[in-house]
């Protein structure tokens, strides 16, 4: 089975293509474009979208050419269907549509939170784990139960990405800022303490946002090293309490801030505690990409036909424990 997977829910516009045999997936190709917003601001719904459609046909074009197929050899085209921008979703989807509907291919509309999960289990090998996803979207520790994704602890403001790239703009830099922050960090072991917030299994970082702003007005490297640790030892002891709950053998960590070193080691060290393993996505494809989406259509293609094009809509707020996996 080949797939096209076309992501496009936020500052990402991308397209891949993944061959199937079974229950394994090869990654033929795939290729992002990235829009980056002024130094300084966040994502512009309107302008994201606009670079999406700019860079739609090229990023398609590369995505076939590195995999040396034509859009005729496929078996089927996914796209992210939500959560995400609107403006954006919308491009990825009529592109999903207009090649669906031209060359009569199977279409299939993915959650793009379930992209993330699946195509991290299929590049560690991880079974029945413990998930943290944290990206610029979610924050969010999930278990599978009965057909669906179960929330064990999720953000009840802002999410991790959200945190670091609100306070990195506010020191000028350009979005998305995590990798900044973290070079920032390991030039400091200054810890200047700051408002630790965790709330049964959830946790709060607005109170953290503004404290960490306000320090970096001394010092920006001590600021970048104590938000860090703050908010990694929150997101810590809501996986270390997950895991005991669960008794779960493994975490797998997905999202793009699974890129960030500090906060594997410190998961790592809880993993030890509670003899789990732990696994974290190859940061190659921590952040947003059609690798995601394509793989989460191909496995939804083993139990279902591809979706009428009156239902290739898109749902900007599309919770991921609503859907039910049956493959
Ligand atoms: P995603 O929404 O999955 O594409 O992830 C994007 C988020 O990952 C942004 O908030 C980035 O700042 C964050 N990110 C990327 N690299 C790192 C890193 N090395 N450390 C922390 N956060 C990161
Ligand atoms: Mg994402």
């Amino acid at each position: 089975m080949l797939g096209l997977g076309i992501e496009s829910t936020a500052h990402t516009f991308s397209c891949a293509i993944i061959e199937k045999k079974g229950k394994k997936g090869k990654i033929l190709s795939d290729v992002r474009k990235i829009y980056r917003p002024a130094d300084g601001e966040g994502i512009h719904p309107r302008e994201a979208s606009r670079h999406h459609i700019e860079n739609s046909s090229s990023v398609l074009f590369e995505c076939l050419k590195e995999a040396n197929i034509t859009i005729k050899d496929l078996n089927l085209i996914s796209y992210a269907a939500g959560p995400g921008l609107g403006p954006c979703l919308r491009v990825g989807a009529v592109v999903a549509r207009s090649l669906a509907s031209f060359y009569k291919i199977p279409i299939y509309p993915v959650n793009h939170a379930i992209g993330h999960i699946e195509l991290g289990k299929l590049l560690t090998g991880a079974t029945n784990p413990l998930v943290l996803l944290v990206s610029g979207g979610h924050t969010m520790l999930l278990a599978f139960l009965n057909k669906q994704w179960r929330v064990f602890g999720e953000t009840l403001d802002i999410t991790l990405g959200q945190l670091l790239d609100q306070f990195g703009r506010s020191i000028g830099f350009a979005s998305p800022c995590g990798k900044n922050i973290e070079e920032l960090a390991s030039l400091s072991s200054n810890y200047v303490t700051l408002p630790y917030s965790v709330k049964g299994n959830d946790v709060s970082f607005s109170g953290l946002l503004s404290a960490t702003k306000s320090i970096a007005k001394k010092s920006k490297i001590d600021a970048c090293y104590s938000l860090q640790e703050t908010a990694f030892a929150m997101i810590s002891e809501v996986v270390e309490r997950a895991l005991s709950f669960t008794g779960k053998k493994e975490l797998l960590i997905v999202g793009g801030v699974a890129a960030n070193k500090r906060l594997s080691d410190m998961l790592q060290d809880v993993c030890k505690r509670h003899g789990s393993k732990f696994f974290a996505i190859p940061i190659q494809y921590a952040g947003d990409c059609g690798s995601q989406i394509c793989w989460t259509g191909l496995l939804e293609s083993e139990v279902k036909q591809g979706a009428l094009l009156k239902d290739t809509l898109v749902i900007q707020s599309w919770r991921l424990d609503s859907v039910k996996v049956d493959y």
